[in-house]
């Protein structure tokens, strides 16, 4: 029998999470493999995103208002949020789960471990930027309010964060307008989030392929996971093209496809696929030093390398990954009333790119062992802040695999917690 360091492990998926744990299961000496089902240069949600580490997000997305918000904007063809009809007993199943987590007592229960969880990831990307070529911008975040309900509604999260020993600061119209002078704004005010930071996804995905292949790690791309083979409570090999390989353990970062992989051993994952776009212009009219986020349109934006990204809008259905034009003008429109430096026009050539958020019903990720089974893991159900939690949930899966403690509340990130 092998020892626990030496035992082979196969991570499925090379988005951030899946690189990210065979990045820290590295580092606890353990022979690591990640299959990829798409190419060294594929995309994936993972690449496209905003970029934001947010200890400001310590609300998981089940949250009170979010049925009411919801429910209105999904008769908006431009609203950020929408959920696509159709019948399909998973959908029903996480939107049952979805409505019985929407409210304060959910979280109160979440809000001190996505805090932390934020936090401790946090300082592992400022040790990892040390020596990467990825470049962490550590200037926080503002969250841009145009309505003095927004601003109240904010003021609110940033009592709540005080409570719970982060930081936040208020900041009137002129007070945000100091704060980043290379923007001209339109707002009643903001929340800066001092310890948020931003970063470019791409060029931080690089940056740990490059590590686990320093480590001695393996990624294998056009490698997709076709069957599993199970035997006596435990997968023994799994299948690519007809070509059988062993495995001591699996660990399913497959993303929003991450439940299609689990149905396969039995376990009926409730997640969903929560679609967003993002339109970076090479060439913005004006560049902002901080990254933010306009709250009423929910909307982020981040400075990357001189280039300007936008991004917004979660479409929770299926795994097609179709742009809807209408929510991308949706976003485009919500640009002027907060940045009047730009206009519709700057983005007429602008090709959007979409992505699929793994979201899970109660807002709160999926990490640990996949029940029944002893030696498969699952990292997935991040939806907003799979980058901002990768490198924490690296480390987690990378102690789960050895049989260590991670030292969080782990029961409420359980996969079988439904
Ligand atoms: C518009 C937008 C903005 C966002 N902004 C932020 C942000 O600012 N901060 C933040 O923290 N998060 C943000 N997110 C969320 C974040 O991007 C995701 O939570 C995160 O990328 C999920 O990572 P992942 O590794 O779980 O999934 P993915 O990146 O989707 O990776 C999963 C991988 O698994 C592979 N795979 C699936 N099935 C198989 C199989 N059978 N065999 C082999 N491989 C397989 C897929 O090909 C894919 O590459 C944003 C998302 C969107 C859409």
């Amino acid at each position: 029998m092998s020892s626990k360091q030496d035992r082979h492990v196969v991570i499925i998926g090379g988005g951030i999470i899946g690189l990210c744990s065979a990045y820290y299961a590295l580092q606890r000496g353990m022979r690591v493999t990640v299959w990829e089902r798409g190419g060294e240069k594929g995309d994936n949600c993972s690449l496209g995103n905003a970029g934001m580490v947010v200890p400001s997000h310590f609300i998981p997305l089940a949250a009170p208002g979010m049925l009411a918000k919801g429910l209105r904007w999904m008769f908006h063809p431009q609203s950020p949020f929408y959920v696509k009809p159709r019948l399909s007993p998973a959908l029903m199943r996480w939107g049952w789960l979805f409505y019985q987590h929407a409210n304060s007592r959910h979280v109160d229960s979440c809000k001190q471990l996505l805090l932390d969880l934020n936090l401790q990831s946090r300082a592992l990307f400022a040790e990892l930027a040390k020596d990467s070529a990825f470049d962490l911008q550590q200037r926080g975040l503002l969250m841009l309010c145009n309505t003095q309900h927004g601003l109240d509604e904010e003021a609110a999260v940033a009592t709540m964060a005080h409570e719970l020993g982060a930081r936040a600061e208020v900041l009137d119209a002129a007070a945000t307008a100091r704060m980043d002078p290379s923007i001209t704004m339109n707002v009643k005010g903001s929340v800066w989030f001092p310890d948020d930071c931003h970063l470019n996804p791409q060029a931080f995905s690089t940056a740990m392929k490059e590590r686990i292949r320093a480590a001695g790690g393996e990624i294998r791309y056009d490698t997709e996971l076709e069957t599993i083979e199970q035997a006596q409570g435990r997968v023994v090999a799994i299948h690519h093209r007809g070509q059988r390989h062993e495995v001591d353990q699996l660990l399913i970062a497959g993303g929003s496809w991450s439940s299609e992989i689990l149905r396969q051993l039995g376990i009926h994952l409730p997640l969903q696929a929560g679609k967003g776009y993002s339109l970076t212009l090479t060439n913005p009219q004006q560049l902002p030093q901080l990254c933010s986020i306009f709250c009423e349109a929910k909307v982020a934006i981040t400075p990357m390398n001189g280039t300007l990204r936008f991004a917004g809008t979660m479409e929770v259905g299926d795994l097609s990954l179709k742009i809807n034009p209408q929510r991308v003008k949706g976003i485009i429109r919500s640009i002027q009333p907060y940045f009047p430096a730009f206009s519709e026009q700057d983005f007429a050539h602008i090709t959007p790119w979409a992505g699929l958020r793994p979201v899970s019903p109660d807002g709160m990720p999926y990490m640990g062992r996949a029940p029944r089974l002893e030696n498969v893991l699952v990292a997935t159900g991040h939806a907003m802040m799979g980058l901002s939690l990768a490198p924490i949930t690296g480390k987690i899966m990378a102690d789960l695999l050895a049989e260590a403690n991670p030292g969080f509340a782990m029961e409420r990130l359980a996969v079988d917690r439904f």
